[in-house]
């Protein structure tokens, strides 16, 4: 008989003032990411990648992870802490975990890459093709990646698994900077990604500068995938600036024929368009900033404003990445004019005019 898959497990017992209001506000935040069941001082989170039970005792929260493999008991773990540490942030509660994925081991959803190629796409818009090993995790379950960037003329050095299931960083000169990009393209086979890069305008900018001056044989970081799913619709508006166009291009080249997707993309100016290819029907329209600068015009939001939905029972779903101006603009629409369900959108801030890396979606409600 063959070997069943086993679950992978761990545990932590964490002593907090008031575990059962802690228990509540994580089921409260991980009700938009799964099933939540809550009976007394009991409760249940299953996600997509695996599940978390908890019990509110005297003084103290039981947690007990499991995932299908090392990769998702590890983001049951982080994700766990993370927002555990975030609402009990007052008293910093120590977390360690017992069990499967020990403290001190690589990161299992990490791989360093090497450039291989780099193509100019457009004068703003660059490709590098990474090459790297086991990279079928990075083929589903999420579009984008987060880059850890060695900081120049710094030999690389990477994140382990920390304690309390939180990455554990080198030291502060070693660090790598993170920023988040889309994976164009994943080849299993082949062991390739590409990631297309804006090279825009700023100060410091690690993600842009990589981008800009990577030759074959740099070394990056990747870990990931993440970030929510299209649903399937009949119809969709995919809608976003440049900084969205890989993943606008990778959605559109999975929707099935007889799908309809009406596309609206602000760029720079008409040297900026790309081909984009599907099988489903496209209603594509650019939007052209001509000297306005990024972030600063309405473009993308005038245009969401002027689509015309479909009138017939046709299900449909809006996906959406821009500055964070726009997001907040956007997905207000959405909401209150359109009165699309959670299950119906997904609206992300891509980046945020003066702010840097993921400080842009920080405070995105
Ligand atoms: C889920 C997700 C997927 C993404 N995918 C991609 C992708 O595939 N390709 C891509 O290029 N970007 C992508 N981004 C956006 C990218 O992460 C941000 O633009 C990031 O800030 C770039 O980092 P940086 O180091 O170049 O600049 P930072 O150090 O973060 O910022 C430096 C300065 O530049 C400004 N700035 C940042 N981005 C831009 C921009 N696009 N235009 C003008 N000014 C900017 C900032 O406001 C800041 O003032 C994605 C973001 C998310 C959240």
């Amino acid at each position: 008989m063959a070997d069943m898959p086993r679950n992978f497990e761990a545990s932590a017992e964490i002593m907090l003032s008031c575990p059962q209001d802690i228990m509540q506000r994580l089921c409260a935040h991980f009700v938009e990411f799964g099933a939540v069941a809550i009976d007394g001082a009991r409760s249940r989170i299953d996600t997509a990648f695996g599940t978390a039970s908890m019990e509110a005792c005297l003084g103290c929260l039981k947690v007990r992870a499991e995932g299908r493999d090392e990769s998702s008991l590890a983001y049951v773990k982080l994700s766990i802490a993370e927002h555990l540490l975030t609402f009990a942030s007052a008293e910093n509660p120590s977390i360690v975990w017992q069990g499967d994925g020990a403290a001190g081991q690589p990161l299992p959803y990490f791989r360093e890459m090497r450039v291989v190629r780099t193509e100019n796409l457009t004068p703003h818009m660059k490709r590098l093709t990474l090459a790297g090993e086991d990279l079928g995790r990075f083929a589903t379950g999420g579009l984008h990646v987060r880059l850890l960037l060695p900081r120049d003329g710094v030999a690389p050095a990477w994140p382990v698994t920390g304690a309390d299931g939180r990455p554990a960083w080198p030291e502060a000169g070693q660090r790598p900077d993170v920023r988040i990009y889309t994976l164009r393209r994943v080849d299993v086979e082949k062991g390739e990604v590409d990631i297309d890069f804006v090279l825009h305008e700023g100060e410091g900018m690690p993600g842009a500068r990589f981008g800009c001056n990577a030759r074959a044989g740099d070394i990056v970081g990747i870990t990931g995938p993440g970030g929510g799913s299209v649903a399937p619709a009949d119809w969709y508006l995919l809608a976003g600036d440049e900084t969205a166009l890989p993943a606008i291009g990778r959605i559109l080249e999975k929707l099935p024929e007889g799908a309809e997707a009406v596309v609206r993309i602000e760029v720079a100016d008409d040297g900026e368009e790309q081909r984009l290819t599907s099988r489903a029907g496209l209603d594509i329209q650019w939007l052209h900033r001509n000297g306005v600068a990024p972030g600063k015009s309405t473009l993308l939001e005038d245009a969401v404003r002027n689509v015309r939905w479909p009138e017939d029972d046709r299900s449909v779903f809006a996906w959406v990445g821009c500055e964070h101006k726009s997001f907040r603009a956007i997905r207000s629409y959405l909401r209150q004019d359109r009165k699309l369900t959670r299950q119906q959108h997904l609206v992300v801030a891509y980046w945020r005019c003066g702010f840097e890396g993921d400080t842009a979606r920080r405070e995105d409600s």
